[in-house]
């Protein structure tokens, strides 16, 4: 049987056909404006088992979740955790959160939201990593450069070749067991710089059970949303 696409977009700088498989299987085909009924059919005949085997995949993949638009009642994530945003006319400037009821943001800062929420998870992340590197560091003798926040979107954190080590600040969203995990992976590259089956022996050492929170975040990291 033919695969149908679930969408059919018609563009007209577009010269050749397409087909996008999305996170959770929708079938996109872009195509030439004035492209035929036809021609249609036919390129989905002749891509029809790659579709398949696509959308099999990609079924299996969660969509991305959407991005944050910081209206009040909103959850944002914390340590594995959503909790809501509560927009206040006397709110404040930068953003706070309060044990047991969640995050607090002045209205005119609003349009900042983004901003205000990548700052506050810019220093959770700093000083969560760094009192996870500290303590493994020193019951290991491990010896590292420097600690680095960024705003990394795809990768959770890295060791360069002088171990200086880079975190990313959506860190400060997964589970506190998570964050540990990370930490741990990337000061277990400051003794070996690979992959290799020494690094992940001596990580097992450091912390035992790792591939929990390994899978965990394999899972769910692309479910976290955007901003
Ligand atoms: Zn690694």
């Amino acid at each position: 049987m033919l695969p149908q696409p679930d969408e059919i977009i018609y563009d007209r700088r577009r010269k050749r056909l397409m087909v996008q498989v999305m996170p959770g299987g929708k079938v996109v085909l872009k195509v030439p404006l004035g492209t035929s009924r036809r021609q249609i059919s036919n390129f989905l005949e002749q891509h029809s088992g790659w579709i398949t085997q696509k959308k099999a995949h990609m079924a299996r993949v969660s969509p991305p979740a959407q991005a944050h638009r910081f209206v009040e009642g909103e959850l944002l994530w914390l340590a594995g955790r959503q909790y809501p945003l509560h927009l206040a006319d006397k709110g404040p400037k930068a953003l706070v959160f309060k044990k047991g009821q969640g995050f607090f943001l002045a209205s005119s800062e609003q349009k900042n939201g983004a901003e205000r929420l990548k700052a506050y998870y810019r220093e959770y992340t700093r000083r969560a990593v760094t009192a996870i590197a500290e303590r493994y560091a020193n019951k290991w003798g491990l010896q590292l450069k420097s600690i680095r926040i960024t705003g990394a979107k795809k990768r959770w954190g890295s060791c360069s070749q002088q171990n200086s080590l880079n975190f990313s600040l959506r860190l400060a969203m997964v589970p506190p067991e998570a964050l540990e995990y990370v930490v741990v992976h990337e000061l277990a590259h400051t003794r070996h710089h690979d992959h290799s089956r020494v690094f992940w022996t001596y990580l097992g050492q450091m912390l035992p059970g790792y591939e929990t929170q390994r899978s965990w975040l394999k899972q769910n990291g692309l479910k976290l949303p955007d901003f």
